[in-house]
């Protein structure tokens, strides 16, 4: 581990398949050839270094793509890696594939645990080599829609904006400007409408054809092992799906009863969503620049080692935060594991959801890095529906500091963050629902997909009303969802997250410190349970057991004086 890392130092060789097959068959020889636990230790180690190797070449690989969809030697590196990818898959399962053999497993298991094996069986049912050409055309489409979405170049109020510069006249306090907004922004996507349909179509198609190689029934039984989840399954999420229904939709709806009282509208259309306060979102009090040095300030004062964290990410450049033409849009975290750094991405564009996006991502990287010496890589990060814990419930820790950032709006601010968080689990059930129906009918037609995500929005959104903005008024508001596209069935893992982030937020109202320390140390098992385990050992009720919806409801519904 190099801990002295800046971001310029970061620079990985690029693999070739040869190359690489040649260092997995090497490995795959020292374990056939392991009569002892040391010797099988050993090759356990050369495995692992190839693969943080692969991982980190990836992940820069990627980030370079996002950073500038436009620029030539990015994409062809995308390409290149696209392409390459599923053939090191292949190699990977053969290894894991050998490891659960039972000679080696004993001896793995007592350095990774019983989890890592877990995590690989689901891998190896997600792959068979008929299945590489598949992933790598998955691969292709998938980058075209993220291309297609980054080219946006919108008129509007005299300036050229993109799907991210957008969003803030979306929130402006003028009704008029947040209409002629999303009027723009969904012109966008009607202009485009045959070729989003055409990539969504072509994604469904071929992600049923991997499951139906691969012995599947339809895409999910394939998409819940390519998520690797272990300890849930579609039955558990239908239940909790229901439970957002019953506990969740009822309060969402007051939610946004009393945006249109307080907004002085009879009823509050899709464009009035966004804003809280006829005198607009609060915002924060400076610019990029600003916004780093006061969550510097802010992250020392809450805890020395996540003050001496977040200083590490800026001294070492590993941040990129700032709105550029031709970035990719939404915000991540990722790492480089032969470093043992993390990275963060994202837009900011001028309003509250700035410091929202790097408080989110901190807090994934935070989790990262606490967990960097995991015995295994698979330990590094958990499976996503944990891994969005650490990041949702640094948004809630960081609540008592926000008068640094928005000053006398902080206390607006803190409600407006409660009230979206509760308006987004019906919509995050909505998108899982949806994706649902969507791959149990491969075949439906454009049409068809809109009328499912009608279904749902009549289902989980019942206040919706799209008013002339022709686009989401036909049922296409689903295609600007960038998971829907690229990241199949992950959308869900945000709401179960939630579900739990809010648990800590209620825990932090009471003993701040201990709820923090909680916190501390679920990000340092990072990876190596499940979701109900970690859950359990970090004091927090599964969103799977029953009432667990309800309690967080209640404490909600008492913050918000409702
Ligand atoms: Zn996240």
């Amino acid at each position: 581990m190099n801990n002295g890392t800046l971001f310029s130092d970061i620079s990985p060789q690029t693999p070739t398949y040869e190359g690489a097959a040649q260092q997995y068959a090497e490995i795959r020889r020292l374990l056939d050839a392991a009569q002892t636990k040391e010797q099988r230790l050993r090759a356990f180690a050369q495995w692992e270094q190839l693969r943080r190797q692969i991982e980190s070449w990836s992940s820069l690989t990627m980030l370079r793509f996002s950073q500038d969809t436009q620029n030539a030697s990015y994409s062809a590196a995308r390409q290149y890696c696209d392409a390459l990818l599923p053939r090191l898959t292949e190699l990977e399962v053969g290894v894991k594939r050998t490891l659960l053999a039972p000679q080696h497993r004993e001896d793995i298991e007592q350095i990774v645990g019983r989890h890592a094996f877990d995590l690989w069986r689901c891998d190896i049912a997600a792959f068979d080599p008929a299945i590489t050409g598949d992933l790598q055309r998955e691969a292709t489409l998938t980058a075209r829609y993220t291309e297609l979405l980054a080219s946006a170049d919108l008129p509007f109020d005299g300036q050229r904006l993109n799907l991210q510069t957008i969003k803030r006249f979306t929130q402006d306090p003028d009704r008029a400007v947040r209409h002629a907004a999303e009027q723009v922004r969904w012109s966008f996507f009607g202009e485009h409408k045959s070729e989003l349909d055409d990539l969504y179509g072509d994604l469904v198609r071929l992600r049923h054809s991997m499951a139906r190689k691969l012995g599947y029934g339809d895409y999910i039984g394939l998409g819940y092992r390519r998520m690797r989840r272990v300890d849930y399954d579609d039955a558990d999420v239908e239940r909790y799906r229901d439970e957002i229904v019953r506990t969740v939709v009822p309060i969402a709806q007051e939610i946004i009863t009393r945006k249109a009282d307080k907004l002085g509208l009879k009823e509050a259309m899709y464009w009035d969503e966004s804003v809280s306060d006829p005198r607009g979102n609060a915002i924060p009090l400076g610019d990029h620049d600003w916004i780093l040095a006061r969550a510097q300030e802010m992250f020392a004062d809450m805890d020395a080692s996540l003050g001496q964290f977040y200083r590490m990410m800026l001294d070492r450049h590993l941040m990129d935060m700032r709105n550029r033409p031709s970035k990719a849009g939404g915000g991540f975290c990722t790492s480089f594991p032969s470093y043992a750094v993390p990275y963060i991405f994202a837009n900011f564009n001028g309003t509250k959801d700035d410091v929202d996006v790097l408080i989110h991502e901190i807090g994934h990287a935070f989790q990262n890095w606490q967990s960097r010496d995991r015995a295994v890589t698979d330990y590094f990060w958990p499976t996503s529906e944990s891994a969005e814990i650490h990041s949702m419930s640094m948004e809630y820790f960081t609540w008592p500091y926000m008068e640094r950032l928005f000053g006398p709006q902080a206390a607006a601010y803190r409600k407006e963050h409660l009230a979206e968080a509760l308006l987004f689990l019906p919509y995050g059930a909505a998108v899982d629902h949806f994706q649902h129906l969507v791959y149990a009918q491969p075949d439906a037609t454009p049409a068809q997909r809109n009328a499912m995500w009608q279904q749902m929005e009549a289902r989980y959104l019942p206040w919706r009303r799209y008013g002339d903005i022709a686009y989401p008024a036909g049922g296409g508001l689903w295609q600007a969802k960038q998971h829907i596209y690229v990241s199949p069935l992950y959308y869900v893992d945000y709401t179960l997250a939630s579900c739990c982030a809010l648990q800590f937020w209620a825990k932090s109202q009471g003993d701040y410190g201990a709820a923090l320390a909680d916190y501390v140390a679920l990000c340092r098992r990072g990876g190596e349970a499940p979701f109900r385990e970690l859950t359990r050992s970090a004091g927090l009720q599964s969103p799977f057991e029953p009432g667990a919806m309800e309690h967080v409801v209640a404490h909600a519904r008492e913050a918000l004086a409702l």
